[in-house]
């Protein structure tokens, strides 16, 4: 399929969401989701692919060489957070789409009949803004999520993943495929690739992440009413809390650690009572283990201090907690050389942010490439990526699969990929 084709595929997806400033707004399970949803298969339809949805609404499109081989998985999510940029998860798949068919139609024209087969996956719910944790649908494929308890995880609304998937028709039954190994492209989401002026990025590893879970128990009063010295006022602990998740990087060298509150709900939140619980979900990030657990330790005995200060109560629990995942060698050679091959500037790159790769790489040996973000920013409208990386992504991308269904990387099966066997929640990565 052609450049053309494959932006014109890419800009119309961007279509479907939209929000005003050029983002979109298509969180798991909504309207919008299903929406894309039916895109993808009609798009497999067209190319006569068989469409297969899994018990937790991951999408496979087959392209089966040879009946009963193993699949090549290449793919990422459809889902986005809200009012989120339209490349991240979308241009992993639609990539994805526009690689299958470059490499069926080589193999159609004539070429050699590769030994694997190739499906194109939608991950179900990678972005986890409306149905927590992140990366659901790839780690209960993986196996390292329970898919049950995963079903039954709500939103604010009360809305189960269960409901939400039936209620978009997303609730499959089908058996999905069988791996043998993955490949996925990303935006770095960072700025790294732009600073150096290289396309490709080859990424290597994972950082070490976790998420605090902090409840914060003051006591519910008239805003009005109560005196100052009787108010015990979760919020204004939390915003304290707020500060302190932001300010412990500063304990740490430059970029070394990255940490911030991304959700906070307070209750009862009417303008004349007193705040009675602040729940709020930090998230700390590093490449080193020992720098997230000193930030942590030290925001804990903090948050301690604090609630004697204030005199109310407030949990700490650690939750999400997910070790730094190493990228199989060959994997990242192989990048490096599709991407010199086609005349493409490379480097090895590691990613702070999860992806389905790192729950993937838990099972089978697995690539993950990045294409250069404008500016480095992502989960916001702004989120931006030339017309140019894309398609030169693209084609490291089809180069990279038509490699592995031809059976690369397969040395590296059963080698251990998890480097770090101190995580405590078996999950691969957090987005
Ligand atoms: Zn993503």
């Amino acid at each position: 399929m052609t450049a053309e084709a494959f932006l014109q595929d890419f800009h119309h997806v961007a279509t479907i969401g939209a929000t005003p400033n050029n983002g979109v707004h298509r969180q798991a399970g909504t309207d919008e989701d299903r929406q894309t949803r039916d895109w993808f298969a009609g798009f497999a339809a067209e190319h006569g692919w068989e469409v297969r949805v899994d018990g937790i609404g991951n999408m496979f499109a087959l392209l089966e060489f040879r009946p009963g081989a193993k699949f090549v998985l290449i793919g990422s999510h459809l889902d986005s957070q809200p009012l989120g940029g339209r490349f991240d998860g979308a241009y992993g798949v639609l990539a994805g789409l526009h690689a299958a068919a470059r490499i069926e139609a080589k193999v159609r024209a004539g070429g050699e009949l590769p030994p694997f087969n190739l499906a194109v996956v939608n991950w179900f719910n990678e972005e986890g803004a409306r149905f927590a944790p992140s990366i659901m649908g790839s780690s209960v494929y993986a196996g390292i999520m329970d898919r049950e308890q995963m079903l039954e995880v709500r939103d604010l609304q009360g809305v189960s993943v269960r409901e939400a998937l039936a209620g978009i028709g997303y609730l499959g039954t089908d058996e999905a495929p069988e791996p043998v190994s993955y490949a996925e492209i990303h935006i770095e989401q960072g700025r790294i690739l732009e600073r150096e002026g290289l396309t490709i990025g080859a990424v290597d590893s994972s950082w070490y992440t976790q998420k605090l879970d902090i409840e914060v128990l003051g006591e519910q009063s008239h805003t009005g009413a109560t005196a100052m010295a009787d108010r015990h006022d979760a919020l204004v602990a939390a915003s304290k809390i707020v500060l302190m998740v932001h300010d412990v990087t500063g304990n740490f060298e430059e970029e070394a650690l990255v940490s911030s509150v991304g959700q906070l709900t307070l209750e009862p939140n009417s303008p004349i009572v007193v705040a009675r619980r602040v729940h709020l979900v930090a998230d700390l990030r590093s490449n080193s283990p020992e720098i997230v657990k000193s930030a942590r330790d030290s925001l804990l005995a903090d948050i301690a201090a604090l609630a004697e200060e204030h005199d109310i109560k407030i949990n700490v629990k650690d939750f999400d907690i997910r070790a730094n995942q190493y990228y199989p060698e060959s994997g990242v050679e192989l990048t490096e050389k599709m991407a010199a091959n086609l005349g493409l500037g490379v480097r090895r790159i590691q990613t702070m942010a999860g992806h389905d790769s790192v729950a993937m790489n838990r099972i089978v040996p697995s690539v993950m490439m990045f294409i250069p973000s404008v500016d480095g920013v992502s989960h916001c409208e702004r989120e931006f990526t030339t017309d140019a990386d894309m398609l030169a992504g693209l084609d490291a991308l089809t180069a990279v699969a038509a490699e592995l269904v031809n059976g690369a990387l397969l040395e590296d099966e059963g080698s251990v990929r998890a480097a770090e066997g101190d995580a405590t929640s078996a999950a691969g990565a957090n987005s």
